[in-house]
C-alpha cells in the first residue's frame, strides 16, 4: 500500500521539529513525496502558501481525513542542504529504529540564541632565544603550565586559542599572565583574515612513500573517474595513516571539496589536531564535547556558509552539512565510541557510507587493528584494502613476553606482579624510565560484602553491587546513588562488613607496598569524573611527574609518552571472560594498543602481558602483532556461530517500571517475531530473558536477540515489532533496537 499521509516541518527553525504537521498526498504528486523533499502547503486559517519539508511518510492518520488539507506542490528548487539531513535522519530511523523527531534531533543541531563565541588566536611577540630563555625560567619555577605554551610558540608563530585551552589543558589566566609578561597577545580572528600568515603554512613536509602516494593517487582516480568508494588502510600507528588523510583532503580541497574527519574524542590529540590546522589553515574547524550547543551550531553555521573545508570530531561530526562534501575519514575505525548508545543506535561507518552515497563521496577509513566488519568487507572486496606494514622513519616494534599466572602461583608467588614484571619495574624506577600498568576492564569497580553470610551490598535502583570509596561513602556506578557505609550487615546483622577494593585501586596499593619509592598516578572512573581531571593525569605522566601509571582502558588510546619503556597487562583474561561475542576482538585490539604504548620515542620498549590464559588466540597474536592470524581464527569463531560480520543480529531491549510486565512483553515480541516470520529461513530469535544487568535506575531491563544474514530481514522484524508497539499504545514501557550491538545487554 502506498503512503497517503505526509508529516510536514513548515519552516525549519530547528526548534519546531517537534511538531510536525499532517497533509494529504494528492494522488498525483503520489511519486514525487519522499522525505527531504520541500513542498508547498497551505498553512494556518488564511492558507497562506509556505514551504515547508516533508519528513515523514504513513499510510494511516490519527486525524480525521476531513481535517487534512492537501499539499499544493512540489518545490522547484530541488533537495536542499536541509533536504538531505532530513533524508539522512530517515534512514537512521529506518535502519536503526527509532522515532522520525528522535532521529532527526540527532541529525540537525539545537539552535540556540547565544552570543557568537569570538574565535581567537594566541600570536607570539619574542624571538626564538627570548622564548627560550622564558621556558627555562618558568622550568625552574615548576610552571608546567607556561611551558607548555611556550614551548608550542616556539615552532609555531600563531596558535588557536581553543587549541590551546582544551588540549594543552592552560587556563586564561596563565595565557593573561604570559600576555602581560610581552611573551604573547591573544588576537581575536576577525582582526586579519590573511590566508598568508596562517600559522606557518608552508610546513616542509614528508616526502611521501610509495604506498602513501599510491594509496592517495587510487582514493582519487576513483573519484575523478565518477566511482568514489570505500578504502579501509590498515597500518600501524605511525605508519603515515593520517599524511594519507592528509594528501587526499587537500586534494579534493582545491577541487572545491569539503572533508568530515572522524577521529575518537579520546584520540583527538594536540598533535594531531595541529597538523590538520597547518595544512589548512582557518578552514578547518574541530568539533568535540566541550563545546556549548550554542557553539556546534556555529560550526555548522559556518560549514553551510562555505566558510570551512575540513570539520575534525567525534562521531556527530558526521552530520555537518557541507555542500560538496567530497571525502569522510574515519581514524581508528574499530572504536567501540563510533556506535551511539542512544536511539538511533547507528554505527558511524555505516552512517558515513550512506551519507557519503548521497553526496557521491569517498569514504576512508583507517586502523591499525581493523574492526572484524571492515577487514571482513575489505576482504569480500566490498572495500579496497591498503596495508601500510611498516613506519616511514623505521623503529623497532617492543619486545613483548607472555607471563603464565598459574605458573607464577604454583611457584608460590602471590602478588598482583609476576617475577619478570618486578624485576622490568625495578630495572625502569633505577633508570628515571616510566611504565605504563593496565588492567584492562571497564567497570571493574569495587563492592562491599559481608563477611559472616556472603551478603553483597547492592545499589537500590539498580541490579549492581555498590563500591567503597575512600571518602567512606558506598556509591553506584551506573546512577551515581550513594549511602555512607553501613556499620552491619543488613542480612545477618553482623558487623564484619568488607570492601573489596576497585582493581585500579588495589594494584596502586600493591605499588606502594612493594616499591615504596615509585610515584604513582591511578586513572580509572573514579579519578576521572570530570573531563579536566583525565585531561590532568595525562598531562602530569607526560611532564614526567611519576613513573607509573595505572589505569584501565583509558590510557592505553591517545597521548604518546616518550619516555614509558615498560608496559605490563596485569591480567589480559579480564577482558576474555566477557560473556560476550566481541570480546575476542576487544582483547585483541587493548592488548595490540597497549603493547603499541611502549618504545613510542627513541628508546625500545617491552610489555609483559600476564594472563592464566596464555595460549588463547588473542593473547598470542597480540604478542605477535598479528593482525592476520588474529583475523583468521575469530572470523571462523564468527562464521560458525553466526555472528555478525558473518551474518547480522538484532537486539531488543524492552525496558519497563513493572517487572511482570517487561517480561510479558517481551515474551509477546518474542512470540510475534516466531510467528510472523516463521517463513523466513535461518532466522533465529535467541531469549526472551533478563538482561545482564536487570534493573537500572529503577527500570527493569528484558532482552531478547534475531539473528539473520541478512540486514534487511531484521529490519523487517523491527518494523513489525514497532507496530505492533504503536498499536499497543505502551505506557511506563519502552522498546529500544539494536543492530549488530557492540555489546551483549
Ligand atoms: P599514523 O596516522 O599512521 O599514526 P602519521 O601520519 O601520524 O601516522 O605518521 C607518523 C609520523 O611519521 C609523523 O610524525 C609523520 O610526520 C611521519 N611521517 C609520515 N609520513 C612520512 C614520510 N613519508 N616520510 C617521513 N616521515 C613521515
Ligand atoms: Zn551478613
Ligand atoms: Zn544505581
Amino acid at each position: 500500500m502506498r503512503e497517503r499521509y505526509a508529516d510536514i516541518i513548515v519552516d525549519i527553525s530547528h526548534e519546531k521539529v517537534d511538531r510536525p504537521f499532517q497533509y494529504i498526498i494528492p494522488q498525483e504528486l503520489v511519486d514525487a513525496i519522499y522525505p527531504g523533499v520541500r513542498v508547498h502547503v497551505p498553512f494556518g486559517r488564511g492558507n497562506q502558501d509556505k514551504t515547508g519539508y516533508v519528513v515523514d511518510l504513513s499510510e494511516e492518520t490519527e486525524y480525521p481525513v476531513e481535517k487534512l488539507k492537501e499539499i499544493t506542490s512540489v518545490d522547484e528548487k530541488g533537495i536542499s542542504a536541509e533536504g538531505r539531513q532530513i533524508q539522512i535522519a530517515y534512514w537512521l530511523k529506518q535502519q536503526y529504529g527509532s522515532t522520525m523527531i528522535t532521529a532527526l534531533k540527532t541529525v540537525l543541531p539545537v539552535k540556540q540564541q547565544m552570543k557568537r563565541p569570538e574565535k581567537k588566536k594566541i600570536v607570539r611577540c619574542v624571538d626564538k632565544e627570548r622564548l627560550q630563555d622564558a621556558i627555562e625560567q618558568c622550568r625552574r619555577k615548576h610552571q608546567v603550565a607556561k611551558v607548555r605554551v611556550l614551548t608550542a610558540l616556539i615552532t609555531e608563530e600563531e596558535l588557536p586559542y581553543e587549541l590551546v585551552r582544551q588540549k594543552l589543558n592552560v587556563a586564561p589566566a596563565t595565557l593573561q599572565a604570559l600576555e602581560k609578561q610581552g611573551y604573547l597577545v591573544m588576537q581575536r580572528e576577525s582582526y586579519y583574515r590573511n590566508p598568508v600568515r596562517q600559522m606557518g603554512r608552508e610546513e616542509e613536509r614528508p616526502c611521501l612513500t610509495e604506498m602513501q602516494a599510491h594509496i592517495i593517487e587510487d582514493v582519487l582516480a576513483d573519484y575523478r573517474a565518477g566511482h568514489p568508494g570505500t578504502y579501509l588502510v590498515h597500518g600501524v600507528t605511525g605508519s603515515g595513516k593520517t599524511e594519507v588523510y592528509l594528501g587526499i583532503i587537500e586534494q579534493m580541497i582545491s577541487m572545491g571539496k569539503q572533508a568530515i574527519v572522524l577521529i575518537p574524542e579520546i584520540a583527538l590529540t594536540y598533535q594531531t589536531l595541529l597538523r590538520f590546522y597547518k595544512r589548512f589553515g582557518d578552514r578547518v574547524s574541530v568539533m568535540n564535547s566541550t563545546l556549548s550547543m550554542g557553539e556546534k551550531y556555529d560550526q555548522i553555521e559556518r560549514a553551510k556558509a562555505g566558510e570551512l573545508d575540513v570539520i575534525i570530531g567525534p562521531r556527530s561530526a558526521l552530520f555537518t552539512p557541507f555542500a560538496n562534501l567530497g571525502v569522510i575519514v574515519m581514524d581508528e575505525e574499530h572504536e567501540g565510541s563510533y556506535k551511539s548508545e542512544s536511539s538511533p543506535k547507528y554505527h558511524a561507518r555505516e552512517t558515513a557510507i550512506r551519507i557519503a552515497s548521497m553526496y557521491g563521496a569517498s569514504v576512508v577509513l583507517g586502523s591499525a587493528t581493523p574492526s572484524l566488519e571492515a577487514y571482513y568487507r575489505a576482504r569480500m572486496g566490498q572495500y579496497k584494502l591498503y596495508e601500510m606494514r611498516s613506519r616511514p622513519g623505521g623503529s623497532i616494534l617492543p619486545r613483548v613476553s607472555i607471563v603464565d599466572l598459574r605458573e607464577e602461583l604454583k611457584q608460590g608467588n602471590r602478588s598482583v606482579f609476576s617475577r619478570q614484571l618486578r624485576e622490568l619495574l625495578e630495572e625502569r624506577l633505577r633508570a628515571k624510565e616510566q611504565s605504563i600498568l593496565f588492567l584492562n576492564r571497564r567497570g571493574y569497580a569495587g563492592f562491599v560484602s559481608c563477611r559472616a553470610c556472603g551478603h553483597v551490598i547492592k545499589c537500590p535502583h539498580c541490579d549492581v553491587s555498590l563500591s567503597e570509596h575512600r571518602n567512606g561513602k558506598m556509591v553506584c556506578h551506573y546512577c551515581g546513588y550513594e549511602e555512607p557505609k553501613m556499620m552491619k550487615c543488613p542480612s545477618c546483622g553482623s558487623k564484619y562488613l568488607m570492601g573489596f577494593k576497585a582493581g585500579t585501586e588495589q594494584i596502586e596499593e600493591a605499588i606502594h607496598r612493594e616499591f615504596p619509592e615509585a610515584r604513582v598516578l591511578r586513572m580509572d572512573a573514579d579519578t576521572t569524573r570530570t573531563k579536566e581531571s583525565y585531561e590532568k593525569i595525562l598531562s602530569a605522566f607526560a611532564d614526567e611527574k611519576a613513573d607509573i601509571l595505572v589505569g584501565t582502558q583509558m590510557i592505553v588510546k591517545g597521548h604518546d609518552f616518550p619516555n614509558v619503556t615498560l608496559v605490563g597487562v596485569l591480567a589480559a583474561d579480564l577482558s576474555l571472560n566477557q560473556n560476550d561475542y566481541r570480546a575476542g576482538e576487544r582483547t585483541f585490539q587493548l592488548l595490540t594498543q597497549a603493547a603499541g604504548r611502549a618504545g613510542r620515542g627513541d628508546k625500545p620498549g617491552e610489555v609483559v602481558i600476564q594472563t592464566y590464559q596464555p595460549e588463547h588466540y588473542s593473547v598470542i597474536h597480540a604478542a605477535k602483532q598479528d593482525y592476520e592470524g588474529f583475523y583468521e581464527e575469530e572470523i571462523a569463531y564468527r562464521d560458525f556461530l553466526q555472528y555478525p560480520p558473518v551474518a547480522h543480529m538484532l537486539a531488543v531491549l524492552i525496558i519497563s517500571q513493572i517487572q511482570e510486565q517487561g517480561k510479558r512483553l517481551s515474551e509477546e515480541m518474542t512470540e510475534l517475531v516466531n510467528v510472523e516470520m516463521k517463513e523466513t529461513k535461518d532466522l533465529h530469535v535467541i531469549g526472551p530473558a533478563e538482561a545482564a544487568i536487570g534493573k537500572l535506575n529503577d527500570l527493569y531491563r528484558h532482552v531478547f536477540y534475531v539473528r539473520h544474514e541478512e540486514y534487511q530481514v531484521l529490519v523487517e522484524a523491527k518494523d513489525k515489532l514497532e507496530t505492533f508497539c504503536r498499536e499497543r499504545e505502551l505506557k511506563n514501557q519502552m522498546v529500544q533496537f539494536d543492530f549488530d550491538p557492540m555489546n551483549t545487554y
